[in-house]
């Protein structure tokens, strides 16, 4: 099963993707998660995204798709990822069909997760009490800055994936557990 996990920060994609894993048995592969062990490990590559990750600024599309295309490499998604977090644009959307195609794979499904902005910048700030804060990005003022950027750059994947036949939709307001179950029935699996 591949599959992508489309929606604003703080709706639960991670979430998700993490009970999806267990319940599918295909890794979850988020683009932010690698990005910020490459700030700790204070590689070249975290030191070039970590200043645009504090302000909630997109980092390069070429250091994304490379990620992605080392990652899917590996041999444990030879039976499918969960991507949560890439594609976040629509060049980054195409890199990803041209990865695919090159190395004869095919999306199964793009899953969006829906949710009203307000819930979003209350989610994320109990995120940042609960973790201490441990992600600089979580403060309210680069939240509204990364739901901005999820509006004008990474919403369009919504009709870009819906024109490929792609898209379900799932209401992300629900219980954890009844989102789940909305994610794997719009999936059939
Ligand atoms: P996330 O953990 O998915 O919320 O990502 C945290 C931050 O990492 C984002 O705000 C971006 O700065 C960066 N990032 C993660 N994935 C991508 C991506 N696909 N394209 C560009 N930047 C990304």
């Amino acid at each position: 099963m591949r599959l992508i996990l489309l929606g604003p920060p703080g709706v639960g994609k991670g979430t998700q993707a993490k009970i999806l894993v267990q319940q599918l048995g295909v890794p979850q592969l988020s683009t932010g998660d690698i990005l910020r062990s490459a700030i700790a490990n204070k590689t070249a590559m975290g030191l070039a995204a970590k200043e645009i990750m504090d302000r909630g600024d997109l980092v390069s599309d070429e250091i994304v798709n490379g990620i992605v295309s080392e990652r899917i490499d590996q041999a444990d998604c030879a039976r499918g990822f969960i991507l949560d977090g890439f594609p976040r644009t629509i060049p980054q959307a195409d890199e990803l069909g041209a990865m695919l195609t090159q190395k004869g794979l095919k999306l199964d499904a793009v899953v969006e997760i829906t949710a009203d902005v307000d819930t979003l910048v209350s989610r994320v700030a109990k995120r940042a009490s609960e973790t201490g804060g441990a992600r600089a990005d979580d403060n309210a003022e680069v939240v509204r800055k990364r739901l901005e950027v999820y509006r004008e750059l990474t919403e369009p994947l919504v009709n870009y994936y819906r024109g490929k036949g792609l898209l379900k939709t799932v209401d992300g307001m629900a219980p954890v557990e009844e989102v789940t179950a909305a994610i794997r029935h719009a999936l059939g699996a």
